[in-house]
C-alpha cells in the first residue's frame, strides 16, 4: 500500500517512520528544501541558528521514531543533557538553577530557598511520577473515537481524580511550594500548552514533569539536527523524499467526495496514493487542501495559544560566565502578565523572556569568538489587539534594549525576527506556532481528531491534532497517525 505524507515536520517524519515500520511504501512531499518544518534553521555567514523549538524533552520519543525506521538514533544524532536545564533570574535579582537529578535539585532549592521547600520538591516529583504514569498510556499515547473513550481507562481516570489532577494547577503548585519564585519555575510550563497556571488543570503538570523533572536535552549540531537525522534514517529505510514541492490539493476518488486517491503538487502534477497523512497546520489544511470540507468547530472557533516574537541572531562576542543555555528572565508581574497576554490580547506589561544560547553547548553553531542568540517573548496571537504592522518595530526594539541591558552580547552579524504575521504567512493558524490551546475541551477526544469520517484514507499529524503541541507530542502524533492508516488499510482488506 502506498502512503503519501504531506510535510516533513517532526510530526510528518515520525508518521513516515511508523508507516515504514508497518511495511508501507512511503513518499514524503515537503514544500521547503529541508525537513523540520517549525524546527527550522538559518544557516548564514558561519552561523547555524535554530529558529523553532529550543527546549528538547523526552528524547526517548525521538529514539522511538528512529527505531520505527529501523535505525539507532545514536548513529544519526547525539543527544546531550542541558545542565543546568534553566537559569531562572527573578526580578529581585535572585537566581535559581534547575538541575538534572532530583537530589541535586533539592540541594539547589535548599540553598536558594529553604529545607522545607527542598523536601516538598521531592514529594512533588513523586506526585508527578504518578501523574505521568496515569496519563501517558491511557490519555496521551492514545487515539480517540468518542468522548466515551475518555472513561474507558477508568482506573487511570480514578487515579487522576484521587491525585487532584482536576484541580487548578496554581492551587496544586501552591500546596507544594510556599516560595512564590518556586511556584513560578514549576508552573510556567503551562504556557507551553497555551494556558496560564491559574486556568490550567493540574493534569498539565505533566509538562513540568517532562521538562524540569525528566530533563532538558540538546542535540549536537542544534535542534534542527533532529529533523535532518531522522530524514536521513528514513531515506536509508527506503522512504522517498520530494523537497521543494508544494501540495495544492488532496485528491479524492469521486471528485470532492470519496476516499483519498493521492495528492496534487503545484496545481498540476498528481501523485497517486492509497492513503495520505497530512502534516500542515490542521485548520489551514482543511481550508487550502480539502476544498469543501469544513474544519471541525474547535479548529474554527477554538481558543488558540498565545504566539511569540522570536529574535534569533548571530552576534560578535561571548556571554559572561553566569549565562546558561536557557535563561528565563521573569518580570515582576505574574497573574497580571498572563491576564494581559491571554485574556486581554495585549503585550505583557512586564514581559518574562527566554534567552537561549545554543552555541554555549555546541561549538560549530557560531564562528570562534561569536555566539548564537535566541530570544523569545510570548505575545498575543492574531486574535489579540496588537496591530503588528505598526507595533512590530517598537516591540522588537524593546526586546533588543532589554537583552543588551541584561548583559548578553548583541553586536549583530546575522539576524531574523519573527512575529505573529510571519508565523501566519508560514501557514500557522491565527499566527501562532503553538496551535490550539490545551484547554480541557480542546484536548484528547475534544481536540480536532486525526481522522475525519468525511475523508476516508486521510490522517492528520502534528500539533493541531492529537495529542497536541510540542516536539514530544508531535512525535507521538506520528505514531497515532500511522495507527489510523493501519486501521483504514485493515478495513479495506489491504
Ligand atoms: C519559536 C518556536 C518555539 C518553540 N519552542 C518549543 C520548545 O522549546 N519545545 C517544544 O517541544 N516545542 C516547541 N515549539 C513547538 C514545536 O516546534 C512544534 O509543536 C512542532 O515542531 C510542530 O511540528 P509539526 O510536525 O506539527 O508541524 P510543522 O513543523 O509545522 O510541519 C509541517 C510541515 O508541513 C510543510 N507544509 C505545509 N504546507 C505544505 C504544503 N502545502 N505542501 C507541502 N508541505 C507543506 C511545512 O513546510 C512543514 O515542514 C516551538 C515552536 C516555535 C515555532
Amino acid at each position: 500500500m502506498k502512503v503519501v505524507v504531506v510535510g516533513a515536520g517532526l510530526g510528518g517524519l515520525s508518521a513516515a517512520a511508523h508507516l515504514v515500520k508497518r511495511g508501507y511504501e512511503v513518499t514524503v512531499v515537503e514544500r521547503e528544501s529541508v525537513p523540520g518544518g517549525r524546527a527550522g534553521i538559518v544557516a548564514e555567514r558561519g552561523f547555524r541558528l535554530d529558529n523553532g523549538p529550543t527546549v528538547l524533552t523526552m528524547p526517548d520519543l525521538l529514539g522511538d521514531a528512529f527505531e520505527a525506521a529501523g535505525a539507532d538514533m545514536r548513529d544519526w544524532v547525539t543527544i546531550k543533557k542541558v545542565d543546568p536545564m534553566y537559569r531562572a533570574v527573578y526580578a529581585d535579582g535572585s537566581e535559581l538553577k534547575v538541575l538534572h537529578g532530583r537530589e541535586a535539585m533539592a540541594e539547589e532549592i535548599r540553598r536558594f530557598s529553604n529545607a522545607r521547600e527542598a523536601g516538598s520538591f521531592l514529594q512533588f516529583c513523586e506526585w508527578l511520577d504518578g501523574l505521568y504514569r496515569a496519563e501517558m498510556d491511557s490519555f496521551i499515547d492514545a487515539n480517540f473515537d468518542s468522548p466515551l473513550d475518555l472513561v474507558k481507562p477508568w482506573r487511570a481516570g480514578l487515579a487522576l481524580l484521587r491525585m487532584g489532577a482536576f484541580r487548578k494547577l496554581d492551587t496544586t503548585i501552591g500546596r507544594y511550594f510556599k516560595d512564590e519564585r518556586l511556584q513560578r519555575i514549576f508552573s510556567f510550563q503551562s504556557m507551553y500548552a497555551g494556558l496560564a497556571p491559574y486556568e490550567a488543570l493540574s493534569l498539565y503538570a505533566v509538562i513540568t514533569y517532562m521538562d524540569s523533572v525528566q530533563g532538558v536535552y540538546f542535540p549536537e549540531g542544534g535542534m534542527h539536527a533532529m529533523a535532518t537525522g531522522l530524514a536521513g534514517a528514513l531515506e536509508k529505510a527506503g522512504v522517498q523524499f520530494r523537497y521543494g514541492a508544494t501540495v495544492t490539493r488532496i485528491l479524492r476518488s469521486a471528485g470532492s467526495r470519496g476516499a483519498v486517491s493521492g495528492i496534487e503538487v503545484a496545481g498540476s502534477e498528481r501523485i497517486p496514493a492509497d492513503a495520505v497523512v497530512c502534516n500542515p497546520d490542521l485548520p489551514v489544511a482543511y481550508r487550502t487542501l480539502l476544498g469543501g470540507v469544513d474544519a471541525p468547530r474547535t479548529a474554527r472557533r477554538g481558543k488558540y495559544s498565545p504566539s511569540c516574537v522570536l529574535w534569533v541572531a548571530g552576534v560578535k562576542g561571548v556571554p559572561g560566565p553566569e549565562a546558561a543555555h536557557h535563561n528565563i528572565h521573569f518580570g515582576h508581574e505574574w497573574d497580571a502578565s498572563f491576564k494581559a497576554l491571554i485574556e486581554d490580547g495585549r503585550r505583557m506589561p512586564d514581559p518574562s523572556i527566554l534567552v537561549t544560547l545554543h552555541s554555549l553547548d555546541t561549538p560549530g553553531l557560531a564562528p570562534d569568538g561569536h555566539s548564537s542568540l535566541y530570544v523569545l517573548e510570548p505575545v498575543p496571537n492574531l486574535d489579540g489587539r496588537i496591530d503588528w504592522g505598526r507595533e512590530r518595530d517598537r516591540i522588537v526594539g524593546d526586546i533588543r534594549t532589554r537583552v543588551a541591558a541584561l548583559g548578553y552580547p548583541t553586536d549583530v552579524v546575522v539576524e531574523r525576527v519573527y512575529d505573529p504575521l510571519d508565523w501566519e504567512a508560514m501557514g500557522m493558524e491565527r499566527g501562532t506556532p503553538f496551535a490550539l490551546a490545551h484547554t480541557f475541551l480542546q484536548t484528547g477526544p475534544f481536540r480536532p481528531n486525526n481522522v475525519d469520517r468525511r475523508v476516508p484514507g486521510l490522517a492528520f499529524v502534528g500539533s493541531s491534532t492529537l495529542p497536541g503541541v510540542g516536539v514530544p507530542m508531535v512525535l507521538v502524533s506520528g505514531k497515532l497517525a500511522a495507527e489510523r492508516v493501519e486501521q483504514y488499510a485493515a478495513a479495506r482488506g489491504r
